[in-house]
């Protein structure tokens, strides 16, 4: 696999979890909002960290790490994403993966091969605007696949939707919460400026703010 970044320690990318986190390199997607272009722009790669300091580290600290992170970029572009997973099993970590649900036949082999515990999926907004909040072109049925798969595996999940005016709209959430049903496991995410994002030009744009995020929260929970 491809490793552009590794964590040693967090506390909230696993929920309930201490975990380690691996970044891979490499992502089909172009969100403006990304800010982590060095995982996604090739012009921004650097070398790819070595696998075996990383299981090396890993091995050290099993029985103290509850749980690895695997993030990106996109994992499920990664070759070696079901050897490495394996590997993370059989040393009894559990195994986070975040995806933005663009390879549900990569998910559907992850699941089945029991290497994942829990499955994180962006939910970028709905159908129509897709590629608007992507910046390419994207196919929704394997974007729809990845959902129901998910939501059908038995596997702990989450979806997650960072909210970018005006391309994710309370109508755009309705559409979301007709597609996952309980909002126990969406969460919401208010949009962070930071001069690293992909698309600049978003920075001079107005966005939601905390108390609008916290109440279309509300709504989606409550119902609209
Ligand atoms: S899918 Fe994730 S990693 Fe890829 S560009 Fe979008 S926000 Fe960045």
């Amino acid at each position: 696999m491809r490793i552009g970044g590794f964590q040693q320690f967090s506390l909230i990318d696993y929920p309930g979890k201490m975990a380690a986190i691996v970044f891979t390199q490499g992502c089909n997607f172009r969100c403006g909002y990304c800010y982590n272009p060095r995982l996604v722009c090739p012009k921004q790669f650097e070398a790819p960290l070595d696998e075996a300091a990383i299981f090396e580290f890993l091995e050290m600290r099993r029985g103290k790490l509850e749980g690895v992170v695997v993030t990106g970029g996109e994992p499920t572009i990664q070759s070696g994403l079901v050897d490495f997973l394996g590997k993370l099993k059989a040393m009894n970590y559990a195994v986070k993966l975040d995806t933005n649900g663009s390879n549900p036949d990569v998910l559907a082999g992850v699941i089945d091969l029991k290497l994942v515990d829990f499955i994180a999926m962006d939910i970028k907004t709905s159908m129509a605007k897709y590629e608007k909040v992507i910046g390419v072109k994207p196919d929704l049925e394997r974007i729809k696949q990845s959902i129901n798969l998910i939501l059908n595996s038995g596997v702990r999940c989450q979806f997650r939707t960072t909210l970018l005016k005006p391309h994710c709209t309370e109508e755009d959430l309705k559409e979301i919460q007709k597609m996952i049903g309980d909002s126990r496991q969406y969460v919401l995410q208010l949009f962070m400026p930071s001069s690293s994002i992909i698309d600049k030009s978003l920075l001079e744009q107005e966005h939601y703010t905390r108390n609008e995020v916290q109440r279309l929260r509300l709504l989606f929970q409550r119902g609209f």
